[in-house]
C-alpha cells in the first residue's frame, strides 16, 4: 500500500479524536480536508497519525485511560507528540503534545523531548523495545506509511516506560557496550576458556563455561564470560572470524 492510499485509510475512532482537540488547535494544524495542497504537512494526516497511535494505545490496553511505566508503574495517560516544520525556516518548529487522556493539546514552540524542556505538560511515554533488533522502521514512517494492522504488529514490540525509566535503561545499555571485552582478549577468552566446536555451538559452550566458573566460584572468569558480546562480529566487524576460533580450538584440543 502507498503512503497515499494508507492516508485515506478510514480510522474508526479518527472523529473521535477529531473531535476531541477540534476545539483547542488551528485549523491548519488539524482538520479533516484531505486535498490540503499548501505543502505543509496537512492537518488531515495529523489527524491520522495520532488517531493510529491512539488506536494501537486502545487496542492494547482496552481503553484511553492511564497504564503504568513497565519499570516504575508511574502512571502515564495516553499522550502523543508530533511537530510541524516549515521547511523554509528550519528552526520554525511547532510542536504538539496531544493528551487523550484528559482530552487537552498543547501548541508548544519548544521540543518537549529535550531533556531541558521546563514547560508544563503530562508525562510522556517511551516505546521502548524489548529488544534492539525489533527496532527496524522509523518512528515516523511507521506512523505515517504503514496499515494500522502492520503498525500494531510492530507497536506490541515495545513496552510502555517513563521518561525517567527510559533514560535510565538507555544509560544501562550504553554501559553495558562500552564494558565489552577488546577483541584480543575475546579471542583469547574463546579459544582458551569457552573453546566453541564451531559457531552454532558457541551458545551452548559459552553457558557451559559459565555454570563452570560459578560452580568454582571463579567470579573474576565469569564476569569476563559475562563481557562476551551475544553476537561478535556486531560488536568487532570482520576482523572477527569463526573459522579462526574453530581453527585454534581444534589445534588445542589435538595438541
Ligand atoms: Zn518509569
Amino acid at each position: 500500500m502507498t503512503t497515499r492510499q494508507n492516508i485515506k485509510q478510514e480510522l474508526p475512532e479518527k472523529d473521535y479524536i477529531y473531535n476531541l482537540f477540534k476545539d483547542q488547535l488551528q485549523k491548519e494544524y488539524w482538520n479533516l480536508n484531505r486535498t490540503d495542497k499548501s505543502g505543509k504537512p496537512g492537518g488531515h494526516e495529523r489527524v491520522s497519525v495520532v488517531t493510529k497511535k491512539a488506536q494501537c494505545i486502545k487496542q492494547r490496553h482496552g481503553s484511553y485511560d492511564p497504564y503504568p511505566c513497565d519499570e516504575c508503574g508511574i502512571m502515564l495517560n495516553v499522550v502523543i507528540s508530533g511537530f510541524i516544520r516549515d521547511k523554509q525556516k528550519s528552526n520554525d518548529t511547532v510542536y504538539f503534545v496531544f493528551d487523550v487522556t484528559e482530552g487537552k493539546a498543547y501548541t508548544l514552540n519548544e521540543n518537549p523531548r529535550r531533556k531541558d524542556f521546563k514547560g508544563s505538560i503530562p508525562l510522556m511515554t517511551e516505546w521502548d523495545h524489548y529488544n534492539r533488533k525489533d527496532k527496524t522502521i522509523e518512528n515516523s514512517r511507521l506512523w505515517k506509511s504503514l496499515s494500522i494492522e502492520k503498525a500494531y504488529s510492530y507497536f506490541l514490540k515495545t513496552r510502555a516506560l517513563c521518561v525517567e525509566c527510559h533514560r535510565k535503561k538507555n544509560s544501562d545499555e550504553e554501559r553495558r557496550k562500552s564494558n565489552r571485552l577488546l577483541f584480543d582478549e575475546c579471542i583469547d577468552i574463546l579459544v582458551n576458556t569457552v573453546k566453541p566446536k564451531n559457531k552454532p555451538d558457541f551458545k551452548n559452550a559459552l553457558n557451559k563455561a559459565k555454570m563452570k566458573a560459578l560452580d568454582e566460584f571463579d567470579m573474576n572468569l565469569l564476569h569476563k564470560l559475562e563481557r562476551i558480546p551475544g553476537n561478535p562480529i556486531d560488536t568487532y566487524g570482520s576482523r572477527f572470524k569463526w573459522q579462526f576460533v574453530k581453527d585454534e580450538v581444534a589445534r588445542k584440543n589435538n595438541g
